[in-house]
């Protein structure tokens, strides 16, 4: 009989809770995520004393290793002392960077990984990616997805207020990422993904209507489960084609041209609302612009501090940043001009 179904990849558990670094230890003596009780712990350098105090009685055994940066250096030396001890599995506690540099480290060890998110800043918790400093710049390493993810509402919480909020933008830009998709499979004939569509769809829907934002425990879980689905949606396409379309373009190209300016997932934000912009889908962009701004998340290029002629750089450098992606801006392959003037519209339409 042929096999009627798909085999999905997926963490043996995912929780969204308060208190959840407080309980890791018996996540952990769960036997299938660790059977001998050789574990490693990896933190980030700024709340890594406290997370230490609060797993060190649960992990009596466990060797806790502090991650320096998001650099592919700081991935690679750990990963080198995970393999020296011979780890069951190293759980990575923290933001973005300790999680991906853990990701990272634990593919290069070939052990497991448990990811203990602390902020929600974006969709690389479960995504099969690492996002790495390297010296040329930022780039994406293939990883496997982690084996249990947890998200401790407690530290999200206390986190910075704009990286939290950055997970919204990041969840949002999905929406333009799945129109870009859809617009590559009407006019290059590119397989599309259903499944993937419908996952990463969902996880923005999920979200992009709440009045309610960060202050609330019932938001917070929506953002970490639609962020969560988002990572999800990018193991099974095999790709991050179903959360990261022109948008994303549009971020890569700020980030090469103006290091620092801001955040993935404001970025992400902005991007989708530039790209729905372009789309001229007057529905989207307002429901995309005003949930932006009931997060307290940049939409126009003042708000990121760049002047609108740097940002419409930016939309003519974003193709070259992901070559054969098929987006909206492949799409209309603007000249310089036309990408100013529609810069200059959008500013005019949802600049305050
Ligand atoms: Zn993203």
């Amino acid at each position: 009989m042929p096999l009627l179904a798909r085999m999905l990849p997926a963490p043996l558990t995912m929780e969204v809770r308060r208190g959840a670094v407080a309980e890791l230890g018996a996540l952990l003596s769960d036997s299938r995520v660790a059977t001998s009780g050789r574990v490693a712990v990896a933190v980030g350098r700024g709340q890594g004393d406290h997370i230490e105090s609060l797993i060190a009685p649960q992990l009596g055994e466990a060797e806790v290793f502090r991650v320096a940066d998001g650099s592919v250096d700081a991935a690679v030396s750990l990963g080198a002392d995970l393999r020296k001890a011979a780890y069951e599995v190293v759980v990575g506690v923290g933001g973005g960077k300790t999680i991906d540099v853990t990701k990272y480290a634990a593919s290069l060890a070939g052990i497991p990984m448990v990811a203990v998110a602390t902020n929600l800043s974006h969709d690389g918790i479960c995504s099969p990616t690492a996002s790495l400093v390297y010296e040329g710049g930022k780039g994406s390493f293939g990883v496997p997805m982690p084996l249990a993810i947890l998200v401790d509402l407690d530290f999200v919480h206390n986190a910075p207020e704009s990286l939290v909020r950055a997970g919204v933008g990041d969840v949002v830009s999905n929406l333009s990422a799945i129109d870009d998709w859809q617009l590559g499979n009407v006019e290059r004939g590119e397989p599309i993904d259903g499944l993937a569509c419908s996952m990463s769809r969902t996880a923005a829907e999920a979200l992009i209507g709440r009045g309610d934002s960060i202050e609330s425990d019932a938001f917070l879980t929506v953002l970490a489960e639609s962020l969560i689905l988002s990572g999800m949606s990018m193991v099974i396409a095999g790709s991050s084609r179903p959360a990261s379309g022109g948008d994303h373009e549009i971020l890569h190209a700020v980030d090469q041209l103006f290091p620092g300016t801001s955040n993935h997932g404001e970025l992400a934000g902005i991007g989708a609302a530039f790209c729905f912009f372009l789309r001229e889908d007057e529905a989207r962009v307002t429901q995309v612009v005003d949930c932006l701004r009931r997060h307290k998340l940049p939409v126009v290029p003042a708000d990121i501090g760049l002047t609108g002629q740097q940002f419409a750089e930016a939309v003519a450098l974003a193709p070259a940043t992901r070559p054969g992606r098929y987006t909206i801006l492949e799409h209309l392959r603007m000249q310089d001009s036309e990408i100013h003037d529609r810069v200059g519209d959008y500013v005019r339409a949802f600049g305050s």
